[in-house]
């Protein structure tokens, strides 16, 4: 089972491909060179045979022509004959005079003689023309030819010549020199393709390096620098590896601060219980009301705990369900209005004006659970950090046009310090953090309230002067886009 997916691992190798390649590489122009050189040969050879041979036939067709053997005078033809088997003897052929009556008057192989043949190219040559055939397959060529005497002037055809001369010498040297060309090619095959598990070796050799390079990164997340300069590719390999490293530390690093601000936070609370719970133990004499008042803080820091984790519990849900919106058509005026009514009781206990602007109805697509989250603690930060005077107000406003759909929350507060506004997004993140406390805050919620923004794909900006108050700008998509 192992051995098959080595198997199938080795075939999908960068390695597999290069000598593949390499081996193709030298089949492919070894076997077109070869058989175009085989091929050229062959029709070469074959060329000089037909003009050679046809040359000779013509001389011959000519003497005939000339003498008197087409009138059936024989005698004194011996020289004549000799010639025409010196012809067949030495291209290993065989040649027929034929008469103007398609009788056979000479055959070299004497089997034919007296017996009439018409064919094709006869007939061809008894009108005048020249043929020659090529039968690759029987391997011969065969001519026919008109016997015309050229001193007639009226070119009477006296009749015709039929020479065919075996090719098989042409065959032989052709199948000696495939099975060189063959040698030649195997030859050729067994250099490249040592040459190309060389090759793929040492060209893959950088990948290795690098696979080695990320192995041997001990100790997980760090700065790594990790450079194999072999190619272009793998530096860039190398450059991207390190970039995203260091992306991985400064998450692994944001992600411990969490961890420890969460410990912290959380530990905050139940040491002010332990403390009011010691300091009862140790007064067993104490007055109901002392008791009556460190009960009161205990439910405080209770309640403040309860805060924290169920403000946690919020960000993490945010984070696990960011593709998991619940989206509904949402009346965004009632939406707003229902926030302002549950929130004016702590206006009031602030003494702070709540007022509300709809500039227009809004219908909106939200998780309408998630978007109350975010617009609350917006209100309720603009309450929370306001003056306590009786002279504070918040400001909300609700308006949209075709594409987005906006709110703006001013206060008169105590403004936020321009250094500070980049950062007060972060989770934990308090400008006063003493004054966040006293007064509830648990440093999470304008990273709730981001979360939600940015996960229905909008946007929150906040302007603020210190002492004279913050307004923070949301801005929604009215139709949410996934
Ligand atoms: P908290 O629970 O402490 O209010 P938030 O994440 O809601 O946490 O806000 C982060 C910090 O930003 C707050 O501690 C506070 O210092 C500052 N802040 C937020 N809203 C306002 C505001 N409207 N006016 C002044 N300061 C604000």
């Amino acid at each position: 089972m192992q051995k098959a997916s080595k198997f199938f691992d080795f075939i999908k190798s960068l390695k597999c491909r290069l000598i593949v390649m390499a081996i193709l590489l030298a089949i492919i122009p070894s076997l077109i060179v070869g058989n175009g050189i085989l091929f050229s040969y062959e029709m070469r050879a074959l060329s000089i045979r037909q003009s050679e041979v046809m040359g000779q036939a013509r001389i011959i067709a000519n003497q005939v022509a000339a003498s008197n053997y087409m009138s059936g005078e024989k005698t004194g033809s011996e020289t004549l004959l000799a010639q025409v088997n010196m012809l067949t003897s030495i291209y290993d052929g065989r040649v027929l005079i034929v008469d103007d009556n398609f009788q056979i008057i000479y055959d070299t192989y004497n089997l034919d003689d007296n017996k009439t043949i018409i064919s094709d190219a006869v007939i061809k040559s008894f009108k005048g023309e020249t043929t020659q055939i090529y039968d690759s397959e029987n391997k011969y060529i065969e001519m026919s030819l008109p016997i015309i005497n050229p001193n007639d002037e009226t070119k009477t055809v006296l009749g015709m010549l039929v020479v065919s001369v075996s090719t098989d010498n042409i065959a032989l040297n052709l199948s000696y020199l495939t099975q060189i060309a063959t040698v030649i090619v195997f030859i050729v095959i067994l250099v490249v393709s040592f040459a190309g598990v060389l090759m793929s070796i040492r060209m893959t050799q950088p990948f290795t390096k690098l696979s080695d390079g990320i192995a041997n990164l001990h100790g997980g997340v760090g700065d790594a620098d990790l450079m194999v300069k072999d190619y272009t590719e793998t530096i860039i390999i190398c450059e991207k590896f390190n970039e995203m490293m260091g992306k991985i530390k400064v998450m692994d690093e944001s992600r411990q601060e969490f961890v420890s601000n969460v410990s912290h936070e959380l530990k905050t609370p139940l040491t002010s219980m332990k403390v009011l719970a010691d300091s009862i133990n140790s007064m067993p004499d104490a007055p109901v009301e002392l008791y009556q008042e460190f009960m009161g803080d205990i439910t405080n820091e209770i309640e403040r705990e309860t805060k924290i984790i169920n403000d946690l519990l919020s960000l993490v849900k945010m984070d696990k369900t960011a593709a998991k919106l619940n989206i509904e058509n949402v009346n965004m005026n009632e939406l707003l209005e229902q926030i302002m009514k549950r929130l004016q009781p702590i206006a009031d206990k602030q003494n702070v004006q709540l007022v509300l602007e709809s500039f227009r109805p809004v219908t909106a697509a939200v998780d309408e659970v998630k978007i109350t989250l975010a617009i609350s603690n917006l209100v309720e930060n603009a309450i929370k950090y306001n003056k306590i005077d009786g002279e504070g107000w918040v400001h909300v406003s609700l308006n949209a046009d075709h594409q987005y759909f906006y709110i703006k929350v001013e206060d008169s507060g105590m403004g936020i310090p321009e250094e500070d506004l980049e950062h007060i997004y972060e989770r934990f993140y308090r400008v006063d953090k003493s004054h966040s406390r006293e007064i509830g805050g648990t440093g999470l919620g304008l990273a709730i309230t981001r979360n939600s923004i940015l996960m229905h794909r909008g946007a929150i900006k906040a302007h603020s002067e210190v002492g004279e108050g913050t307004t923070f700008d949301v801005r929604i998509p009215l139709n949410y886009i996934a």
